[in-house]
């Protein structure tokens, strides 16, 4: 579906942003992963995603705190695959805390990580999708794009920002072949999700059980966890010829979460 196309997935040596990679690459899309982790464990997942699928599959270390890397790590993308069709702004972190406490430097880097980095991606990258008239955007929010939850002061205002950023941006490249949209997943049991279990426990003051099944299940009616897999065949469909009329769209996958 996807041949001859590139991806870029931010945030997608883990999660979410690893099952989206996979999955363009199923479709035959050559894709650039990005994102910290383990040197030896990046290549493989790599080296798996071009052996498996038969596509060209590379790495960006990019820091997605650094507007600065962002942009080159684009034009080093454009640069090797002569252009980018599908951008997808994934990266991110939570930290959970009441807001009197939370740290300055939290709010900074998650504002810098879930917001500010679409911001830089799609700035240095429209201009080459505008040009070729396709392109697909897609902004990993949250279903905290839409709601809030306490202890969330800096995602939720960064979600809720990305959403108003994929409607701004897909009414400025309306009419360039380009659509914009937001994916709002409700819980995805990821690294990003286990970690926030203990700061949570000692925000709300319960135990890892209470934790899971109060809070996090608490909020989805499905009472089960999104899989990264659902999400990923989302992105794959809204990256398709198909879903072309589909933009600035902020776009629930939470188990009927938000239609409460
Ligand atoms: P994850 O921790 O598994 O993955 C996060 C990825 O972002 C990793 O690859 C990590 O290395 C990367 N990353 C973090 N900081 C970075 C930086 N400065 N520069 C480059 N890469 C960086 O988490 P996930 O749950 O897969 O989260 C992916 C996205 O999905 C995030 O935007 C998150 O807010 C969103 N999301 C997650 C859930 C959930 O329940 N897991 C729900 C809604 C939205």
């Amino acid at each position: 579906m996807l041949k001859g196309r590139t991806a870029i997935v931010t945030g997608s040596t883990s999660g979410i942003g690893l099952a989206m990679a996979r999955a363009y690459a199923r479709e035959g899309a050559n894709v650039v992963i990005n994102g910290f982790g383990e040197a030896d464990a990046i290549e493989r997942e790599r080296a798996a995603i071009a052996n498996e699928f038969g596509v060209e599959a590379r790495y960006s270390a990019a820091d997605m705190s650094d507007g600065a890397a962002i942009a080159a790590m684009i034009a080093g993308v454009e640069a090797e695959f002569g252009a980018i069709d599908i951008l997808v702004n994934n990266a991110g972190i939570q930290f959970v805390a009441p807001i009197e406490e939370f740290p300055v430097a939290k709010w900074d880097a998650i504002l810098a990580i879930n917001l500010s980095a679409a911001f830089h991606a799609i700035r240095a990258a429209l201009p080459g999708i505008k040009a070729r008239r396709f392109g697909r955007i897609i902004n990993t929010a949250s279903a905290h794009a839409l709601v809030a939850s306490p202890f969330k002061s800096a995602y939720v205002a960064a979600k809720h920002g990305i959403a108003g950023l994929t409607k701004t941006v897909a009414l400025e490249s309306a009419t360039f072949g380009i659509t914009v949209n937001a994916i709002c997943p409700g819980y995805v049991w990821t690294p990003l999700v286990e970690k926030q279990v203990p700061e949570t426990m000692a925000a709300r003051g319960l135990t890892r059980e209470q934790v899971i099944a109060d809070v996090l299940l608490h909020a989805q009616p499905t009472k089960q966890f999104v899989t990264a897999e659902e999400v990923a065949g989302l992105a794959v469909f809204l990256a398709s010829d198909l879903a072309r009329s589909i933009t600035g769209v902020i776009l629930p996958v939470d188990g009927g979460w938000t239609a409460q």
